[in-house]
């Protein structure tokens, strides 16, 4: 695998015609870049800025940005959040607004996943500029411009802004505790499927894609296999390409206009174990850790689809028998409130209508040999991924990650369900087999 590839956005894509941008003006990824901050703030035409922190990461980045900024003469207010577990709900962002001080105009947040998703909530509302320095490299929602919020018990994603400025400061980085860039990692072997999924999809429905946006995410995807070794003992090299993996792959999904180069069916994974967290307080692991599990179950099912022959007939039949009325209570006692925006979905989408699925199965019929070449070429094996999340000392089955191997049936087959995206699963239930493979992932 070529893993030297060169990506230039900001023009016309020769490849697939459309402009390939993103809102994030600069990135930083280097030795004492927290340094570089007061300049920054000059640069982006500042005066005050407004630090965001919680208690976990105020002492171990927090204070020193603060401290950066008013040595170097930048006068700053502050906010750090009390919580040790900050969940990015109603409380928290009135916590935010109740605090901003705005005599500021610019924001720093320091933090990952949930702080960064309040912070550029609080940017967007105030339309200042906004600079995330990544406390560790944790997942690849850094750029993004959508916040993951909890909003009425529910997580939905809401408008926000993309940070103007990432910063990765390796010092600080290599610091975290190790498992924090394994999770990171594991957001990375998310890529596996989505690539390939966002290939199937344009292979069966004709879906927008771009070989250069996926070629780019290979390129940094692989990057960050080959710096597994290191994450054990934080070499900082390999927390370094980690890193910059991750703020890549989230800056791939802005060039592409969409999620495709980021996360699939995989995704929807950890999202559906956030959800019965939420719901029934079961437990719920680091998003990366459960999308490297997401990833490898994934794969099972993708390894139990090359093994089908398939049959139209059969397929006819099974979408034909296919409940929605019963399944729609299937989903609601997995999920529970959760379930009532994916029920909702249908209404608009109207997937499991025969005539688009006949349809469909036409197309992946005609087209078996290329969707069987696409597995060949984007996927490792199960037993590949298994041997690598082992070989960090990484979580490599969902027992691992503290859940019971009985929910994954019923996790796959819901991940069609969550957003209006072709994926595995729905692939499985157009060929009819999907309750067959979702069973052999149980056993
Ligand atoms: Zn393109
Ligand atoms: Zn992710």
């Amino acid at each position: 695998m070529n893993t030297s590839y060169q990506f230039t956005p900001g023009g016309i894509c020769p490849v697939c015609g459309k402009l390939h941008a993103s809102a994030v003006k600069e990135t930083y990824n280097k030795e004492n870049a927290i340094e570089d901050l007061p300049l920054l703030v000059k640069k982006y035409g500042a005066t005050r800025a407004f630090v965001i922190a919680d208690v976990n990461t105020w002492p171990i980045g927090g204070e020193k940005i603060f401290n950066t900024l008013t040595a170097a003469g930048i006068p700053a207010a502050k906010h750090v959040f009390p919580n040790r577990r900050l969940e990015p709900d109603e409380k928290a962002v009135g916590s935010l607004l109740m605090h901003y001080d705005s005599t500021c105009d610019i924001i720093i947040a320091f933090g990952s996943g949930v702080i960064n998703d309040l912070s550029k909530l609080l940017a967007h509302m105030t339309n200042n500029t906004y600079i995330i320095v990544a406390s560790a490299a944790y997942m690849d929602g850094y750029a993004s411009g959508n916040s993951s919020v909890v909003r009425d018990g529910v997580k939905v994603t809401l408008n926000s802004k993309s940070p103007d400025v990432i910063m990765g400061d390796t010092g600080v980085l290599s610091a975290a505790p190790a498992h924090m860039a394994k999770a990171g990692l594991g957001d990375m072997l998310a890529k596996y499927i989505s690539i390939c999924e966002w290939r199937i999809s344009n292979l069966i429905n004709g879906e927008y894609y771009c070989e250069d946006v996926a070629a780019y995410t290979r390129s940094v995807r692989e990057a960050c296999v080959q710096a597994a070794p290191g994450i054990v003992s934080r070499d900082p090299n390999a927390i370094a390409t980690v890193f910059k993996g991750l703020v890549d792959a989230g800056m791939a999904m802005d060039y592409a206009g969409c999620s495709r180069p980021g996360g699939g069916g995989e995704h929807y994974f950890s999202h559906l174990w956030d959800m019965r967290g939420l719901e029934f307080g079961t437990h719920v692991a680091p998003h990366g850790m459960q999308a490297a599990i997401g990833t490898l179950y994934s794969i099972k099912g993708f390894e139990a689809l090359r093994k089908i022959k398939p049959d139209r007939e059969k397929a006819l039949a099974y979408a034909k028998s296919f409940d929605f009325a019963a399944w729609s209570e299937k989903l609601t006692e997995f999920l529970g409130k959760g379930a009532e925006a994916m029920i909702a979905l249908e209404a608009k989408e109207r997937k499991y209508d025969l005539d688009k699925h006949r349809a469909r199965l036409d197309v992946i019929l005609a087209k078996w040999d290329e969707l069987m070449a696409i597995l060949d070429e984007e996927l490792p094996s199960s037993a590949d991924i298994e041997a690598l999340l082992a070989s960090i000392d990484a979580p490599k089955c969902i027992e691992d990650i503290g859940m019971d191997k009985s929910i994954l049936p019923m996790t796959l087959m819901a991940t069609k369900d969550i957003r209006d995206k072709y994926i595995l699963s729905r692939l499985l239930w157009d060929l009819g087999v999907l309750d067959e493979v979702a069973a052999e992932l149980a056993k």
